[in-house]
């Protein structure tokens, strides 16, 4: 997949291009629903199919104070788009000036003049362009105008429920992870480096864990959790650990997996977490030696979910 990060002035001619304009956070089941369609119909007709996303979310730029709630960085957004058969995503850069064209002035200038779109597929509650006045009704109308026709796409629903991210989030903060596998098509995961921490998850435990710095997204409950370890292309089971580490009481957020049947070190590397179930909540052990009688349980519980011997 082509990857573009500018706004405009992409320098080359797209051919025939079917477009989906959003910022298809999650890269949910519904988003993938979209995308399938758009692919099909340039097939159909020769052309290229188009994710128009942006980046910082808009959000971040004009409510920076607020928590993160993004399920992906974008990098992931890209890559998983990319995932999908997709053949060019365009990442502008939301700025300031960016977010300031109108609605109209956005469809006119990027999507028609610079894109040149032929068919754009959108969810019905699409909005966008300066005050978020744009809308289906008013891409129908352009479209007339300017050549291109617009199909709005039914939400997908699972088990009777809409997809949405904001829903995913829901499930994701409360920790339930199959829900919102249901709702993803895929695993809820994180991505980040490989730190350091303290030193002495393998020296004082026996049990090393790679501690994850993460960019600004929604992290699951802390907890305990069953999940599948990504680095270096390889896919290891793992026991991740989201919390303070309160045994220790050092008052800090971590990410840290234990990667079973693995010893190598893997500082500075990128590394990528699949969750797969909460086991249990954080909890303050006595000694240390408690809290290794019980990493021992869960490792053998992750082992269990995991389906490894
Ligand atoms: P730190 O506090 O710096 O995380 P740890 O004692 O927890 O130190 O050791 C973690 C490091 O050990 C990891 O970053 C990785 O490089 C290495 N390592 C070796 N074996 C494993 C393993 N099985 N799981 C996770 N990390 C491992
Ligand atoms: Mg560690």
């Amino acid at each position: 997949m082509e990857v573009i990060c500018k706004a405009k002035d992409f320098g080359r001619f797209f051919k025939n291009p079917v477009l989906t304009l959003g910022n298809f956070d999650g890269v949910h089941l519904g988003h993938q629903r979209i995308f399938q369609q758009v692919r099909r119909k340039a097939q159909e007709i020769g052309g290229e199919s188009i994710a128009y996303t942006f980046a910082p979310h808009p959000v971040q730029l004009l409510k920076p104070e607020k928590e993160p709630f993004l399920l992906l960085p974008i990098s992931e957004r890209i890559r998983l788009i990319g995932e999908t058969g997709m053949d060019v995503t365009i990442c502008a850069p939301f700025t300031q000036e960016f977010a300031s064209l109108t609605a109209e002035e956005f469809v006119r200038d990027i999507l028609h003049r610079q894109i040149g779109v032929r068919q754009i597929y959108v969810g019905q509650n699409t909005s966008f362009g300066r005050g978020r006045t744009g809308s289906v009704a008013l891409l129908k109308e352009l479209g007339e105008r300017y050549g291109f026709a617009v199909e709005a796409m039914e939400a997908v629903e699972v088990k009777g429920t809409l997809i949405s991210s904001s829903r995913i989030r829901r499930l994701i903060r409360g920790g339930n992870i199959p829900g919102a596998t249901e709702l993803l098509g895929r695993p809820p995961l994180l991505v980040g480096e490989v730190i350091r921490g303290f030193g002495r998850g393998g020296k004082k435990l026996g049990f090393p864990t790679a501690n994850l710095k993460i960019e600004k997204v929604l992290v699951p409950k802390p907890g305990i959790y069953a999940v599948w370890a990504i680095c270096g292309g390889q896919k290891f089971p793992g026991v991740a650990n989201l919390g303070w580490n309160p045994t220790f009481q050092d008052g800090k957020f971590s990410i840290e997996v234990h990667i079973l049947n693995f010893n190598k070190d893997i500082y500075g590397q990128t590394l990528r977490l699949e969750f797969v179930e909460r086991q249990r909540d954080e909890v303050t052990f006595r000694s240390p030696e408690e809290l290794i009688t019980q990493i021992k349980k869960d490792v053998e519980q992750a082992k269990r979910i995991l389906g490894v011997v």
